[in-house]
């Protein structure tokens, strides 16, 4: 193989690495690989080794460490990589999972997600593109998908000098795919869908939300999308209203629902409008759903994101029946776990209720967030019952 250039990285790099952080920033890096992306290998300023990393010339993030020193990556590494992060989700039944978190799988910025016979698959970084045929190949080799499809027009790709678009890479991945979660069959869209198709973080919440419906309930999914939360609270019986501003969204939660003859209320909505002209005089549920998209996009933005968070919570809890639940979740990173429950009890106090914390809950196990890593633990979430 080729001699890998070498990255040289500043004391608080070598620092963040031996901390177990894999990311080496712009300003951290005190010696250049050249302009081409690709595998690079790290030194310290004495010339120690650190091991290999994908380099980005054009990113903040300049280099993100494979491995230690020593170890070689080429094509057979990958594959045992991705047959590793593969075999730790051998026991999932659901037939839909992310078989491949990033950092938190210690491929980073690599996604692969299962959708029934099909991969998908987000290349986010300049430096996994430029082995992009060794990752492919791993994915083909180890779960010999029948097609393979690159959503790679997620917005991070322009911060590495990266195009955006959707491509498949090898095989035929149809506009919907089946899969089974929970008791349910549903239908994922990847070519066009959110993410990679489908909510998969949420997959064990959603189905934990179903076991609070009894027959009769009356529950309320705010942020529906395609009845990740909805259809299993009708599954048991609920009488289920959802909520969301998209059409698509909706029309895919539409057939959700008929493909497993459930029926769900739907509203085309904001859910901020909504929530402000609904009066808990009119309606009380028994469970509430609340699963907003990402209101903080930086750090900048925490504070405005925090404010909508508590409106949104505060309005729904005035909405839970005595005895209700709701299931609440923040996807922001920059929202950290403090943030979020400070903000759910000041929510709390200023709607007068007494809500109680069951769980504690984060993204699926097939989502794993890495101790030393947090960027890979975005999601937090929280089941409170109302007391009285
Ligand atoms: N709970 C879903 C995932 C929700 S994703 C599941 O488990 O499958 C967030 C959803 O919020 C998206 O479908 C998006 O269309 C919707 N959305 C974004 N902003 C909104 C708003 N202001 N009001 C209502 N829906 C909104």
């Amino acid at each position: 193989m080729a001699e890998l250039p070498i990255l040289t990285v500043g004391p608080k790099g070598v620092g963040r690495l031996r901390a177990g952080h894999p990311w080496v920033y712009r300003s951290d890096v005190t010696g250049g690989a050249g302009a081409e992306p690709g595998l690079a290998r790290l030194a310290d300023a004495r010339g120690k080794g650190l091991g290999t990393a994908l380099y980005s010339p054009a990113s903040e993030i300049r280099a993100r460490r494979l491995a230690p020193e020593g170890v070689v990556i080429d094509a057979a590494w990958w594959r045992t990589m991705v047959a590793a992060a593969a075999a730790r989700r051998a026991g999932i039944a659901d037939t839909a999972y992310r078989v491949v978190h990033a950092e938190g799988d210690g491929l980073p910025s690599l996604v692969v997600d299962r959708y029934g016979d099909v991969t998908v698959a987000q290349l986010l970084s300049a430096g996994l593109e430029a082995v992009r045929a060794d990752v492919v190949a791993a994915i083909r080799d180890v779960l010999a998908p029948h097609g393979l499809l690159l959503r790679n027009d997620a917005p991070v790709r322009e911060r590495e000098g990266l195009r955006r678009g959707v491509e498949l890479a090898f095989g035929s991945v149809p506009e919907r795919v089946p899969y089974a979660a929970g008791d349910l069959a549903w239908e994922a869209h990847p070519w066009h869908g959110q993410k990679t198709g489908a909510f998969l973080d949420q997959r064990e919440n959603q189905a934990l939300v179903g076991t609070l419906a009894r027959p009769g309930a009356r529950a309320l999914d705010l942020f529906a999308y395609h009845g990740g939360f909805a259809l299993p609270l009708a599954r048991r019986g609920a009488a289920v209203t959802a909520i969301d501003s998209s059409a698509d969204a909706l029309a895919a939660l539409a057939a959700n629902a008929a493909a497993n003859r459930l029926t769900v209320d739907m509203v085309e909505a904001n859910a901020f409008d909504w929530l402000s002209a609904a009066s808990p005089d009119a309606a009380r549920y028994d469970v509430i759903t609340l699963d907003p998209p990402a209101f903080a996009r930086d750090k900048r933005s925490l504070g405005r994101a925090l404010a909508g968070y508590k409106e949104l919570n505060l309005r729904a809890m005035r909405l839970l029946a005595p005895g209700g639940w709701l299931f609440t979740a923040s996807c922001s990173f920059h929202v950290h776990r403090g943030d979020f429950f400070a903000m759910l009890a000041d929510a709390a106090a200023d709607a007068g209720r007494r809500l109680a914390l069951v769980d504690i809950r984060g993204a699926s196990a097939d989502h794993p967030e890495l101790l030393t890593v947090p960027e890979t633990g975005y999601l937090k979430a929280a089941l409170l019952r109302a007391i009285g």
